[in-house]
C-alpha cells in the first residue's frame, strides 16, 4: 500500500547547526470517513493553537525575540546572501526547533553566529509598525532589552538547571518561577499538598509560581488566566470538534478538557485523565494539555503540548502481543514480591499515525508517550501506551546508510544490528511504555516520587522502565507468543543499548559537560553499572581496535541477570521512596562522563558529518470547502521547514510578545 509514494519520498529536507530536519508520512488518510477527518481538522486547529504557550513557558523573552526575528524575516530589505544573514536565518531556525533561545536537549543558550552590529542593521531597517512593539516601548528600547539577551552568555545561561548544590530555579531560565527560590517553591508545594490524599492533584502542573508583596502565589492557565488568549482559541477549535466525536465517551473527554481549561481545576483534569484512559476504541486520538513536567527542575509544572493521531491498526494488532504479556511479566519480574502490582492491567497500548504534532513535542519528537502521569491514575486506571508508528519509521528511513552502524559497532556486531535493530528498538520502546512503566507499586504512606526521589525521580522513573524492557527482551516469552522470531533481536538491542550507553549518545554532549538530562542519565547509569559490575567476569569487554573504543557482550544472559539486579534495587528505590540511594546511583553512574571516550566519541562522530538531533516539518491539513461548507480534508506535506514556522507564526500565534 502506497509503497511506491514511499520510495520517492523525501525523508530529510536539510541540516543545520546540530540539526535535522525530517518529515514523516500519514497512510490511510483518504479512507477515513468524512467525520473523523473533520475532527482531525478541528484537533489539528487546536494543536497549534497552543504552540506560542511552549516558548513562553521555556523562557519568559523567547517570544518577544522570535517575533522580532520573524518581524526581520518578512520586512528586511537588505543583502539576503552574506554570511551574516545567513547566520541569522541558521539562529532563527533553532530557535523555531528549540522553542526559544536555549537548545531543546543540553538546555545551554545558544548564542548568534551573526555580529550584534549587522543585527542593529537589519533591525533598523524595519518601520516601528512592522516591529513587535508594546505600547509603553520605543523601537530602540526593544532593542536595547534584546541584545543582551541574545548575545550575553551570562544572562539566563540554561533553562533548566539541575546541578547538585544549586539554588535550582534561580539558576534556570525557564519560565515557571518568579521572584521565588527553590526552597520558597519547595515549602509552598509542600504547604498545600495532602499526603494522606489517596487522590492527589498534580499540584502546580497548570501555573506559574510568582512572589507578590512577599506573598507566594500561583497565576494559573486557563481560559481567564494566564495563556488566555491561547487557551480560548483552542477551546474554541475543540468545541468544534465535539460536533465529530467518534463516541459519547470522546465528546465527554472533549467536553471535560474544555471544563479543565475554562476553570484551571486539576481535579477536572484528573477526571479528564480517568475518562481518557478509558477511551481505547476510538480511532482518532489526542493530546492537549500541560503534561511533562521535564522543563521544571522542580517537576511541578507542565510544558504545553499536543499530539493528534490515528491508531495505526496492523501494527497495533502486532503490538498488542506486548500489553496482553502484562500481568505475565509482572509475575515474573525479578522485583521484590512485595513491589509488584496485584493486578497488571488496564495498560492499553498501540501504534499511532501522528498527524500533527505542537509544543512540547515539536518539531522534536518522542517516539513512544505513556500516559497519564499521575501514580494514583495509573494504577487505579490504568494508562495508554503509545508507540509514534510513523516518526519512527521516519527516523529509521532518514538514517539508513549514513555510515554510523560501521562507525560504532564491532564487525561481528553490524550484520545483527543492521537485520534487527529497528524491530529490536521497536520492542524496546513497547515494553519500555506498557510493561515498563506501568509495573511495580509505590508502597502504602511512601508518597509520590517527585515527593521522595526529588530531582532524581524522573531518571529513577525511566531507568526502571528501560530495565524492565531490557530484563523481557531476551526472555523465551517473546519468541513462543510470536512477537519475536530469536532471540537475536534481544541481542542486538543489548549490544545497541550498552553502547549507546557507555559511549555513543555522548555525541549529543559538548565537550567538558556532564549528563543532565534524565533519559541520558539513566542509559549511562544502568549501563555503567552493568559494565562495573560484571568487570571481574568480562561480561562486557572494552575492546580498542585501531585506537578506537568499542564495546562487546561476551554473556548475553548474564548481562541479563545483572540488569535484573539492577531493576531489582530501583524498584526498591521507588517502592520505598529511598532518596539516599536515588542520589548514589545517580551521581555515581549517570552524571560523571569519561572525558577522554567523550573526546573520542564527539571526533568520531564528527566524521560522519550526520548532525545528532533531528525534528520533523508537520504535515499540513487542508479544506475543501463547498457553499462555505468543509466537504472535505487532505493532507499534504510541505518540504520548507522555514515556510512552515513562518506560517505557524502567522496564523497560528496568539499570544503577544510581551505575555503579562
Ligand atoms: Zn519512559
Amino acid at each position: 500500500m502506497a509503497e511506491k509514494q514511499q520510495d520517492n519520498f523525501i525523508w530529510q529536507t536539510e541540516q543545520f547547526a546540530d540539526i535535522r530536519i525530517l518529515r514523516y508520512k500519514i497512510n490511510g488518510f483518504e479512507s477515513l470517513q468524512i467525520n473523523q477527518k473533520l475532527l482531525l481538522w478541528y484537533l489539528y486547529n487546536a494543536a497549534l493553537a497552543g504552540r506560542d504557550i511552549i516558548f513562553d513557558q521555556n523562557y519568559k523573552f523567547n517570544l518577544i525575540i522570535r517575533k522580532t526575528l520573524e518581524a526581520i524575516i518578512i520586512h528586511y530589505r537588505g543583502d539576503r546572501n552574506c554570511d551574516d544573514w545567513k547566520a541569522l536565518l541558521v539562529y532563527m531556525k533553532r530557535i523555531w526547533f528549540s522553542n526559544g533561545i536555549h537548545h531543546h536537549y543540553s538546555m545551554e543558550k545558544f548564542l548568534p553566529e551573526f555580529s550584534e552590529d549587522f543585527f542593529r542593521e537589519v533591525y533598523h531597517d524595519l518601520h516601528d509598525d512592522q516591529l513587535p512593539i508594546h505600547a509603553l516601548q520605543t523601537a530602540s528600547e526593544l532593542l536595547e532589552q534584546i541584545v543582551p539577551l541574545m548575545y550575553d552568555p551570562s544572562i539566563a545561561p540554561k533553562r533548566v538547571n539541575q546541578e547538585k548544590g544549586t539554588d535550582l530555579v534561580e539558576n534556570s531560565a525557564c519560565n515557571f518561577y518568579e521572584g521565588v527560590s527553590q526552597a520558597e517553591a519547595e515549602s509552598f508545594y509542600a504547604s498545600i499538598n495532602n499526603l494522606d490524599d489517596e487522590e492527589p492533584v498534580s499540584t502546580g502542573l497548570n501555573s506559574k509560581l510568582i512572589k507578590v508583596n512577599g506573598q507566594i502565589k500561583e497565576l494559573v492557565y486557563k481560559a481567564d488566566g494566564r495563556y488566555g488568549k491561547a487557551i480560548r482559541r483552542i477551546v474554541i477549535w475543540l468545541e468544534k470538534s465535539k460536533t465529530y466525536a467518534e463516541s459519547e465517551l470522546q465528546r465527554q473527554i472533549i467536553d471535560k478538557l474544555i471544563e479543565f481549561y475554562e476553570t484551571g481545576n486539576l481535579r477536572v483534569f484528573d477526571e479528564y485523565s480517568i475518562l481518557w484512559v478509558k477511551d481505547t476504541d476510538s480511532e482518532v486520538d489526542f493530546v492537549n494539555g500541560f503534561i511533562e513536567v521535564y522543563g521544571d527542575p522542580l517537576g511541578y509544572h507542565g510544558s504545553w503540548q499536543s499530539v493528534v493521531s490515528i491508531r495505526d491498526e496492523e501494527a497495533t494488532r502486532r503490538f498488542s502481543l506486548i500489553s496482553e504479556l502484562a500481568g505475565w511479566c509482572e509475575l515474573n519480574s525479578p522485583i521484590a514480591k512485595e513491589h509488584k502490582r496485584d493486578d497488571a492491567q488496564g495498560i492499553s497500548y498501540k501504534v499511532i499515525q501522528v498527524i500533527v504534532e505542537s509544543g512540547d513535542n515539536a518539531p522534536s519528537s518522542p517516539i513512544g508517550v505513556n500516559l497519564p502521569n499521575a501514580d494514583w491514575i495509573r494504577s487505579l486506571h490504568g494508562s495508554k501506551s503509545v508507540s509514534l508508528g510513523n516518526i519512527e519509521h521516519s527516523y529509521e528511513m532518514a538514517s539508513r546508510n549514513t555510515g554510523s552502524i560501521e562507525a560504532f559497532y564491532l564487525p561481528e556486531q553490524q550484520e545483527r544490528v543492521r537485520n534487527f535493530g529497528p524491530l529490536a528498538s521497536q520492542i524496546h520502546t513497547g515494553l519500555h511504555e506498557v510493561i515498563g512503566h506501568g509495573s511495580g507499586k509505590i508502597l502504602p504512606g511512601v508518597g509520590t516520587p517527585k515527593e521522595t526521589l526529588k530531582s532524581y525521580s524522573n531518571t529513577i522513573e525511566e531507568a526502571r522502565a528501560d530495565l524492565v524492557a531490557l530484563y523481557f527482551m531476551l526472555d523465551d516469552k517473546l519468541i513462543e507468543t510470536g512477537l519475536i522470531d530469536s532471540d537475536e533481536v534481544g541481542k542486538a538491542e543489548y549490544d545497541s543499548f550498552m553502547l549507546n550507553g557507555m559511549m555513543r549518545q555522548l555525541v549529543r554532549v559538548e565537550a567538558g559537560k556532564q549528563l543532565e538530562e534524565s533519559h541520558m542519565r539513566n542509559r549511562q547509569l544502568i549501563a555503567m553499572w552493568a559494565y562495573e559490575k560484571g568487570l571481574s567476569e568480562k561480561i562486557v569487554e572494552k575492546v580498542v581496535l585501531d585506537g578506537k573504543t568499542f564495546f562487546r557482550i561476551n554473556d548475553y544472559p548474564r548481562l541479563r541477570y545483572l540488569f535484573g539486579m539492577l531493576l531489582h534495587e530501583i524498584q526498591r528505590i521507588k517502592s520505598e521512596g529511598d532518596y539516599e540511594a536515588a542520589r548514589n546511583l545517580v551521581e555515581n553512574y549517570g552524571v560523571k562522563v569519561d572525558s577522554v571516550l567523550h573526546q573520542e566519541v564527539l571526533e568520531r562522530w564528527k566524521m560522519l558529518n550526520i548532525a545528532p538531533f533531528a525534528g520533523f516539518i508537520q504535515p499540513q491539513l487542508n479544506t475543501i470547502k463547498t457553499d462555505g461548507k468543509i466537504v472535505d480534508v487532505f493532507v499534504s506535506y510541505p518540504d520548507d521547514f522555514t515556510a512552515q514556522m513562518m506560517d505557524y507564526g502567522r496564523y497560528h500565534s496568539f499570544l503577544s510578545a510581551m505575555n503579562d
